[in-house]
């Protein structure tokens, strides 16, 4: 069979929030198919990039004083350490904020231009006259047109989950300036895949078995029947002020997301090719050829790996687009559902919503949950549940229990007692058992493989997990730890052993897509061979090195910690908008400034630095909790503060704060309260009560 031409894609991950273990879902899923497909010697090359233009990029970089290109460099850093940390082994990880990708999306739009599928219009949008910018719905508020709720984003409200358009807010204003916004007329920039020419391509490339079955269905829906034209024309296009890519010959408009963020994946394959062509040195890979994977009659294949949001998109938008100026389209688009925990939306508060980097913190080892991902991941659309007592379950009995107890029951008695010597397991030395556990390992390449190919890694791992029950079955049978007390079991003993450490080479041949560093440990450390799928028969497994411990259990705890890290007490936000909002809430104009004061008014506030010892629910209290303050005096003090809807008390205990210690005490139903404690609030909802920096003690006036 000839080796495959492949170019692989995960989503570009927006450069503005950290990865998350919802984001890993698709890069796992990725890297996993392209190491299969690199370990079946096909050349393929894997790109991705950030995706780094637009409103809240500019808007977030003001917010911190810095540059856009600062900004996204940091971010780009951040990423990057997420994605090295989970194996995820992109041959090149770019930036839609680079030359590469500005000349494909100028490229782009010019053909689209000449083909006459660009069209302008008139668009009336929100303005912002302080700001003197176009604003997007995210960034107008105001009152619920059917609640009546306050300070509700310009697409939905919140309290009654209503969605709308931002211009039937009651009272907008703009969330940048606070400024009341106005209707303005501007120019906007269509892509007109409404045309009979993107409707009949789409009809036809939607039915070319590029889509999941699921997928095409939609697909159908979105289309309608043949006398319908249900496509809309897409808005490509935004005024200035904006952090993106100029249109060629349209001062102050610039490409709005569909016209540069997919064409990153272009300007990251771009870049790679350069990379690989440009110094080539010592360099053994051949050059790498652009147009060979780009080209309309190209032969070689394209998939993009995508999140089932963004399905319409890359189904419709992308292709059409790429059709018509003169590239190929994707060979196939391979769309995921959504990643749940404990079966639920990924939430702040209940601290499900999980940093890729606060897993790698807690020190747990990043192939547990390639590992549980894949068992869970069949290559359709459904949704992925992390149920985490399952992952911990999981992840010791297979990996643990079943994959590496082979070698850890087994290796000791190689170096031990045969200078670490693996008998050649070919021919009559072999009685009929060893014959049979041996082709049932190996005649199963077949199948996983397949699996691998359809994205089934469930389907693999099951497998997988038959074999390594065979293989335990038959140490369980032969029994190595009694033999090796016998007196004549000597040779027995040799074949058993060097029998099921081939059984361990072969199962973790299977396994390296998903498990790539241990592997390679294996590889490296214990037989000094590299696995291949083609090589797998006829390994030279001659010698193995001393056994080193290769991967330990999950512990519980390290689950708990990494729940308590990512426990978030401010309620609002579970999207991948949060930063946006979060940003808004801060740029929210401020209540007025109180009267001056001077010093010795100040002066008359004692404040201090209070150690919270405990802290606990009221009874019939709704908004109050009770607070134990230690500020350095003989009895620690009792305050009673508000703070209820934004604490859980259980995490306050233990935590420094800032009290007023000389306001006279109150007497309230619950009983006396004996100070205040200090908290800042604003329009937004949220509470948020203060803390010294490190190293303050209790009782410290603060002046
Ligand atoms: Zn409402």
């Amino acid at each position: 069979m000839s080796k495959r031409k492949i170019l692989v894609t995960s989503a570009l991950p927006y450069a503005n929030g950290s990865i998350h273990l919802g984001h890993l879902v698709e890069y796992i899923q990725t890297d996993i198919w392209v190491r299969f497909q690199k370990m079946q010697g096909n050349e393929c090359h894997y790109v991705c990039a950030d995706d780094t233009h637009g409103t809240p990029i500019m808007l977030r970089a003001e917010k911190e004083g810095i540059t856009p290109e600062q900004l996204i460099d940091r971010v780009w850093h951040e990423h990057k350490a997420d994605f090295d940390g989970f194996h995820v082994a992109f041959d090149h990880y770019g930036s839609t904020n680079s030359n590469e990708t500005k000349e494909y999306s100028q490229a782009i739009y010019r053909k689209l231009k000449a083909e006459n599928l660009i069209e302008v219009r008139s668009v009336e949008q929100f303005y912002d006259p302080v700001k003197e910018m176009f604003l997007p719905d995210r960034f107008i508020k105001g009152e619920c047109p059917k609640c009546h709720a306050k300070d509700q984003y310009g697409d939905n409200c919140e309290a009654c989950g209503t969605t709308y358009a931002p211009t039937e807010l009651i009272n907008p204003y703009s969330a940048v300036s606070g400024a009341q916004p106005e209707r303005r007329n501007s120019d906007h920039y269509f892509f007109k895949l409404s045309d009979p020419r993107c409707q009949q391509f789409l009809r036809e490339w939607t039915r070319g078995g590029s889509l999941q079955a699921e997928a095409a269905n939609k697909m159908q829906e979105w289309l309608g029947a043949e006398s319908e034209n249900k496509l809309s024309d897409w808005d490509i296009s935004r005024d200035a002020p904006y952090f993106g890519f100029e249109i060629p010959d349209a001062p102050g408009k610039y490409f709005y997301v569909w016209l540069d963020a997919p064409v990153g994946y272009m300007g990251s394959f771009k870049k790679l090719c350069n990379l690989r062509n440009e110094d080539r040195g010592a360099r053994i890979e051949p050059p790498l050829d652009f147009d060979e994977f780009w080209k309309t009659d190209s032969k070689t294949e394209l998939y993009h790996f995508i999140g089932k949001d963004i399905l319409y998109f890359h189904a419709l938008f992308w292709p059409a687009m790429l059709q018509h100026a003169g590239f190929r389209t994707p060979t196939k688009l391979f769309a995921h559902g959504f990643l749940t925990v404990n079966g639920e939306k990924m939430s702040k508060s209940r601290g499900t919503f999980i940093t890729a980097e606060s897993y790698l913190k807690q020190g747990l080892n990043p192939e547990y949950l390639r590992y549980y991902y894949a068992a869970k991941l069949n290559g359709t659309m459904e949704d992925l549940d992390l149920n985490l007592e399952d992952f911990v379950a999981k992840v010791n009995s297979d990996l643990i229990g079943k994959y590496i107890n082979i070698a850890s029951r087994c290796a000791g008695f190689l170096t031990k007692k045969f200078d670490g010597k693996v008998l050649p397991l070919a021919g009559n030395t072999l009685s009929p058992r060893e014959e049979k556990t041996e082709s049932e390992l190996l005649e199963a390449g077949d199948e996983i493989a397949r699996a691998y190919e359809d994205r089934d890694y469930s389907r693999a791992i099951r497998k997988i997990m038959s074999l390594a029950d065979i293989a335990n079955q038959y140490v369980n049978d032969l029994k190595p730890w009694e033999l090796a007390k016998l007196e004549g079991q000597e040779a027995k003993l040799h074949l058993v052993c060097s029998s099921a450490m081939k059984y361990f080479a072969i199962l973790t041949a299977y396994l390296k897509p998903i498990l790539p560093t241990l592997a390679e440990q294996v590889e490296k450390n214990l037989f000094g061979v590299q696995f291949t799928w083609s090589n797998l028969s006829s390994l030279p497994l001659e010698k193995i090195q001393p056994y080193q411990h290769l991967m330990s259990r999950v512990d519980q705890k390290q689950i708990d910690a990494m729940i308590e890290a990512n426990k978030q007490t401010l309620a609002p936000a579970t999207d991948t908008h949060s930063q946006v909002r979060h940003a808004e809430a801060q740029q929210h104009a401020i209540t007025p400034i109180a009267e001056t004061i001077g010093i010795d008014d100040f002066s008359k506030i004692d404040l201090r630095v209070a150690k919270i010892v405990n802290a606990e629910h009221v009874e019939c209290a709704e908004k109050l909790l009770k607070l134990t303050l230690d500020i350095g005096e003989e009895k620690p003090r009792t305050v009673f503060a508000g703070i209820k809807s934004a604490y859980d008390p259980e995490k306050l205990k233990g935590r420094m704060t800032v009290m007023v210690a000389n306001l006279a005490p109150r007497k309230m139903k619950f009983g006396m309260s004996e100070g205040m404690v200090l908290a800042a609030s604003g329009e937004a909802p949220g509470l948020f009560i203060l803390s010294p920096d490190d190293g303050a003690q209790p009782g410290m006036r603060i002046k």
